[in-house]
């Protein structure tokens, strides 16, 4: 099975991302991030471990690979998560890409990613990073760096010429949306673009969230539960919510000329199809 696929196969309605492929050099992550989506899907998620025979795969697979193509790493996993400082499969492949003409989107929340930026300086390619929280960092992705080592990242790209744009997400509603705000106006001088997406609960990231944050139990399970709908594998809060909890952050990305979209939302007024991944930004 090749390890760099299409990414989105099923052509979801709810995606809004311009075509491309998806790889992921580890499964599972060791940021553990409470939230997370791909937990329900991937066995033994928060155990990562490397895809094995990564380099003679994604080899072949480059080799079938349309000039050009943009290739995201990664959507379900972070490619630079404790297990790259030992592996090193990310920037192996990054060295493969070198003299071939692709395009890459790396997202991720590790200021790992500054230890190849030799390397990204010499591709196309874009950096996004993900923050959720400067001051619950610790409980909700106890395993990812802090938000101070991302905003250094952020910084260090931008210096480097490296196009950079930042993920807000997931707002947990009742938990960062405030936060959230504070940090796009600390982020605003250096990014380029800003996508938000609410959380979308499923059962299992659900329960952790409550388990972590008891005092929070009833008011996420009355508004997701009871009041929420589902838009395909998850429940979502209702639109009127959704547009409240974003609108904040459009208009403040309005204010300070920053590109904005969202992710997997529906809510026709803040979409910028092709544009949401940030992968626009690629030279
Ligand atoms: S960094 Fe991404 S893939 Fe890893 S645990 Fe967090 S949300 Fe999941």
């Amino acid at each position: 099975m090749p390890y760099i696929q299409p990414f989105d196969p099923w052509k979801s309605s709810l995606c809004t991302c311009p075509p491309k492929y998806s790889l992921n050099p580890y499964t599972g992550c060791g940021h553990r991030c409470l939230y997370c989506y791909a937990t329900s899907f991937i066995k033994d998620f928060y155990k990562p471990r490397p895809k094995k025979d990564f380099l003679k795969i994604v080899e072949r697979d480059l080799r079938k690979l349309p000039e050009n193509s943009l290739i995201s790493l990664s959507n379900s996993s972070d490619p630079y998560q404790p297990l790259e400082s030992t592996y090193r499969y990310t920037r192996k492949f990054l060295e493969l890409l070198a003299e071939k003409n692709y395009k890459i989107l790396i997202i991720t929340k590790s200021d790992l990613i500054l230890r190849d930026l030799d390397l990204l300086k010499r591709l196309r390619c874009a950096v996004s990073i993900t923050i959720t929280s400067k001051t619950l960092t610790s409980k909700l992705e106890p395993g990812a760096p802090s938000y101070e080592k991302r905003l250094q990242a952020i910084k260090a790209l931008s210096e480097a010429g490296i196009p950079v744009s930042v993920r807000l997400d997931p707002i947990i509603h009742g938990l960062n949306e405030k936060e959230i705000l504070e940090i796009l106006e600390e982020i605003s001088p250096y990014v380029k673009h800003i996508t938000a997406s609410t959380y979308k609960a499923k059962p299992d990231s659900l329960k952790r969230l409550n388990d972590a944050f008891p005092e929070k139990r009833a008011f996420w399970e009355e508004l997701y539960l009871k009041e929420g709908k589902r838009l395909g594998n998850a429940i979502y809060l209702k639109d009127k919510i959704r547009y409240e909890l974003i609108n904040p952050l459009y208009k403040k990305a309005k204010e300070y000329k920053i590109s904005f979209a969202t992710c997997r939302e529906a809510l026709k007024m803040f979409e910028n199809p092709q544009k949401c991944d940030g992968s626009f930004l690629i030279p």
